[in-house]
């Protein structure tokens, strides 16, 4: 208790969107943050409850995606990235108690899209394993680290058209042979006939959480939903 009262008096809570003082969310721009419009995880385009249109549904492709924010919206792009920026599980928190889940199912485990090297901040912070845990302990759903990284994909940013991004993150993923070994009781064959939410950040273009999709139902999973702060 003592640490936490020298830490807000060392680094004072004030409020991402419009820097008042006294939380990292204010009750005026929690109130100002509005649920973005759903899409179909797929195609991009406009999709009820972010359900994968019947006609962009694909063997390996994703099932729907749920994204809680528009990341264009200034006071949602500041949330997201002050969670992406620093260590704030109090504004994650604060973010995920509004959230209303309404995909129907119930998912047998989240797995966080593993995060490139250069998107790891200077502190190891990796957001979409620390929002897998704050969503995971919400939902009381257990979080499973079976995907890794293969290779130094070039910044998505930095690729002009959709082609290029896909081409760049083309087996970029793979199924952790070990995870066991990290979580102690994991093995990979219990990814056959799975429901799994993939937890990220941010969904841009997509390309990060369609292939690692790819990966798990390679790997046998039955569904695949994604779940992103913002779109
Ligand atoms: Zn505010
Ligand atoms: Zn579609």
């Amino acid at each position: 208790m003592i640490w936490e009262a020298i830490i807000d008096f060392v680094f004072p809570k004030t409020c991402v969107g419009c820097r008042v003082w006294g939380s990292f969310l204010c009750k005026d721009c929690e109130e100002r943050l509005d649920f973005v419009e759903q899409i179909c995880p797929m195609c991009g385009e406009g999709s009820p409850m972010g359900w994968t249109h019947s006609r962009c549904k694909s063997r390996y492709g994703m099932d729907g995606l749920i994204a809680i924010y528009e990341y264009q919206e200034p006071i949602a792009r500041a949330v997201v990235d002050g969670i992406k920026y620093g260590f704030n599980r109090e504004l994650m928190g604060m973010v995920m108690k509004n959230f209303i889940f309404e995909t129907g199912f119930d998912f047998d485990f989240l797995v966080p899209v593993p995060l490139h090297f250069y998107r790891e901040n200077w502190r190891g912070f990796n957001q979409a394993e620390e929002l897998g845990k704050v969503i995971g302990s919400t939902l009381l759903v257990p979080v499973e680290n079976v995907l890794a990284r293969t290779k130094n994909t070039k910044q998505q940013a930095l690729m002009k058209t959709r082609e290029e991004r896909q081409k760049n993150i083309e087996n970029a993923f793979v199924v952790d042979r070990r995870p066991a070994c990290r979580t102690g009781r994991f093995q990979v064959s219990d990814i056959r006939g799975k429901k799994i939410l993939l937890v990220d950040d941010v969904f841009t273009s997509g390309a990060d959480m369609r292939e690692c999709t790819k990966m798990l139902k390679k790997a046998g999973a039955e569904v695949v939903w994604g779940l992103a702060l913002a779109h």
